[in-house]
């Protein structure tokens, strides 16, 4: 039966590998963009009603962090409409919010759902930095690196058939808190190196491209590791994006590209 069962999940991921409109590689989509948007509104929701939501209305920071998100997202749909590749972007959302939290962390859900947890802004210190951040995070979403992430969750669970009619709500609560670390102080998964590359690579030219200078990469990075060695516990984000010397070079290989578009923000 398990036998059954495991054939049937691989010919059901193999005829769910499609290859990526951003990044031009094959990968595992069982959930459909729709479906999967849906539920992140859900989770998105029930996360922001649990969690303490920093107001904008006079806040500088919540107001910074959705100054700079949208600035990315901007910057990610002008570009792709540019290529007569809106699409991607189909049923977008964009929704960006400050959470009062010592993690130091930031997620995109799928369809555009963004939080900055508090505890990340002392590391990235300027704006050009969470600009980094964001335009990383903003591209596993893009990229569909969460439906992969999601989808291999699914057919852990063994739900790699009909999905979605099949799935309960607590279920799916699950996988989402797995994928993006939901609970307070927890860990979200860790996306293949294949991604991490992508996400810094095509995140630091969407940061370059909303007018923030790509350069403030490195510096953030180090800052980030050092975090890490001054606590006990490494920060959620960096446990999920380890920052080594490999990340770091390829950073600044990334860095002449970015460059390219670099258009510095006119104050
Ligand atoms: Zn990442």
């Amino acid at each position: 039966m398990k036998k059954i069962f495991l054939l049937f999940s691989i010919a059901a991921s193999l005829a769910a590998c499609s290859t990526n409109a951003v990044t031009g590689r094959k990968q595992l989509s069982l959930i459909p963009d729709e479906q999967l948007q849906a539920d992140a509104v859900t989770q998105y929701r029930t996360f922001l009603s649990e969690s303490r939501v920093v107001s904008s209305s006079n806040n500088r920071d919540a107001e910074m962090v959705k100054r700079v998100g949208s600035r990315i997202a901007n910057a990610i749909t002008s570009y792709y409409n540019g290529q007569g590749k809106g699409a991607i972007l189909a049923g977008y959302n964009w929704e960006f919010n400050l959470i009062d939290s010592k993690d130091v962390n930031a997620w995109c859900m799928p369809g555009g759902k963004v939080v900055v947890y508090t505890g990340l802004l002392p590391v990235t210190q300027n704006e050009a930095a969470l600009a980094v951040v964001l335009g990383h995070e903003i591209t596993h979403a893009v990229a569909k690196h969460s439906n992969e992430a999601i989808s291999k969750q699914y057919l852990l669970q063994g739900i790699g058939g009909v999905v979605g009619s099949t799935i309960g709500s607590e279920q799916k609560a699950s996988i989402f808190s797995n994928v993006f670390g939901l609970g307070a102080g927890a860990y979200g998964l860790k996306n293949s190196r294949n991604s991490e590359y992508e996400a810094d690579h095509f995140g630091l030219l969407f940061s370059a491209m909303a007018g923030y200078n790509p350069q403030e990469a490195i510096p953030f990075w180090n800052r980030m590791a050092s975090a890490a060695q001054n606590s006990q516990k490494p920060p959620e984000f960096l446990s999920s994006h380890p920052s080594d010397a490999n990340r770091i070079n390829r950073l600044k290989g990334y860095m002449p590209e970015a460059l390219s578009f670099y258009k510095p923000i006119k104050r």
